[in-house]
């Protein structure tokens, strides 16, 4: 395979020269972290007074982490470092675990945003030859206006269709010949099940490619949707506190996703101890921008769980590669005394053909017990009045979670379709105890 390149020199840079270029980059941050209110005092009190104070990237440790907390307590000019009059954008996180938080840009931080979703999307073997349907929620969200520049930058025709409206996307995706699209990988799931439902056949789409993100999804999903769909899925990983899109995503060979050194400092921690990890084990992603004047960031506790590579890839790319990134550090439930990620009961369900795209998580309290009951929508062929085969399935799925989490599940089945969908992130999870107890 001949891999394709956006910025052959940075991006199989030799990490000698890479790191110094991070050390250059990190001093010019500390020069715009001195200008906010928030960071100016703590770099201070560690006796950063310059950007001369570091001296090596290991100085980084001296700076004290910075919480989604923190961004929160500075809303919403504590993290400005440049005049309002030089800033030209805003966006703002999804809120997924509460109240938004606000990142500014000026120009050039725009321009150097779109050139690493641009170097992302490029890497996949996509070219000026494509056209690209951003099928993602466009606004305040990073992922509509992030992919849609970075696209334009690369050249090809971008379909700014925002999510939903399934029928209209597949009505543009034939009129215009769509050749990759953008979307969650759960709306990805329902769009072939529109498919089949409308009788919109494969053959009618020229769809090679899709961007799949913004929520954990399983290797089980991305190859379900990718033999459902017949195209290459390839994921997406950013954070709008790193700017949005762009942070990390996967090159042709699809085994990690290339976290981009020039533009941020990556660490992996201990969330408990907040120690680094060994080499390769899991841990919390500890994230520095390196790339945005405006709103600097150091050392964010992004709490998304996952590990570094420790072989380089076949790509010839030096930048390191993490690991599919398995769940946060604070979604992680806590069902009698036993520690479950939603994504654990992914991985069961989705490896399972008969089970259906769609599926909910729901945690109550039984008495003094938590009672776990996963929902799964069944798949398209599965008869809702074959009890036999339903129960058999059913205690199929309940065995293998039970394996798997090490808790006896409730299982119920649904008809295909059935089940609630969302058309930004998904939520899967309803946890349904009092918070008190
Ligand atoms: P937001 O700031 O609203 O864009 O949300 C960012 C968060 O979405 C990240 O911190 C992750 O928890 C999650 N996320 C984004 N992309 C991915 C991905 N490819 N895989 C897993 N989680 C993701
Ligand atoms: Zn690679």
């Amino acid at each position: 395979m001949t891999y394709q390149y956006w910025h052959p020199d940075i991006e199989t840079m030799p990490r000698p020269e890479l790191e110094a270029l991070q050390l250059k980059k990190l001093r010019d941050m500390i020069t715009y972290s001195l200008r906010t209110p928030f960071y100016a005092p703590k770099l201070h009190a560690a006796g950063i007074k310059g950007p001369e104070d570091l001296k090596t990237l290991d100085d980084l440790k001296r700076i004290p982490f910075t919480t989604k907390h923190d961004l929160r307590d500075g809303f919403p000019y504590g993290f400005l470092s440049i005049p309002k009059e030089e800033v030209i954008r805003l966006h703002a996180s999804s809120g997924t675990t509460g109240t938004p938080t606000t990142i500014y840009f000026n120009r050039e931080d725009l321009r150097r945003w779109t050139s690493y979703v641009a170097r992302c999307i490029y890497g996949t073997g996509c070219n000026n030859t494509d056209v690209f349907q951003n099928m993602i929620t466009y606004g305040l969200f990073t992922g509509g206006l992030g992919f849609h520049a970075g696209g334009e930058e690369v050249g090809m025709l971008v379909i700014p269709s925002g999510s939903g409206n399934t029928t209209r996307q597949f009505r543009l995706m034939q009129d215009f010949g769509t050749t990759v699209v953008h979307a969650t990988p759960s709306f990805l799931l329902h769009v072939e099940s529109i498919m089949r439902a409308e009788g919109v056949s494969r053959d009618s789409l020229r769809l090679k490619r899709a961007f799949a993100g913004a929520e954990p999804y399983s290797e089980d999903t991305r190859r379900r949707i990718e033999g459902l769909l017949g195209i290459d899925v390839f994921n997406s990983y950013g954070l709008s506190e790193m700017n949005g899109p762009g942070v990390a995503f996967e090159c042709q060979c699809k085994n990690g996703l290339h976290l981009w050194e020039d533009g941020y400092i990556a660490e992996i921690i201990n969330p408990d101890t907040l120690e680094p990890v060994r080499e390769g084990e899991t841990g919390e992603l500890v994230l520095t921008i390196l790339c945005r004047e405006a709103t600097p960031i150091l050392r964010y506790r992004t709490r998304d769980l996952t590990g570094f590579y420790t072989e380089p890839c076949a790509c010839g790319r030096s930048h390191r590669r993490i690991r599919r990134i398995t769940g946060r550090s604070d979604d992680m439930l806590i069902i009698n005394g036993v520690n479950v990620f939603p994504s654990q009961i992914e991985e069961v369900i989705m490896a399972m053909k008969e089970v259906g795209n769609n599926y909910l998580i729901e945690i109550e309290k039984d008495g003094v017990l938590d009672r776990l009951t996963v929902k799964t929508e069944v798949g398209p062929e599965t008869f809702m009045d074959d009890s036999r085969l339903l129960n058999a399935l059913k205690e199929r799925i309940r065995k293998t979670l039970q394996a798997s989490i090490t808790i006896n599940p409730r299982v119920e089945l649904h008809e295909s379709g059935s089940l609630p969908v969302s058309e930004g992130k998904a939520k899967r999870v309803y946890d349904k105890r009092p918070k008190d107890v």
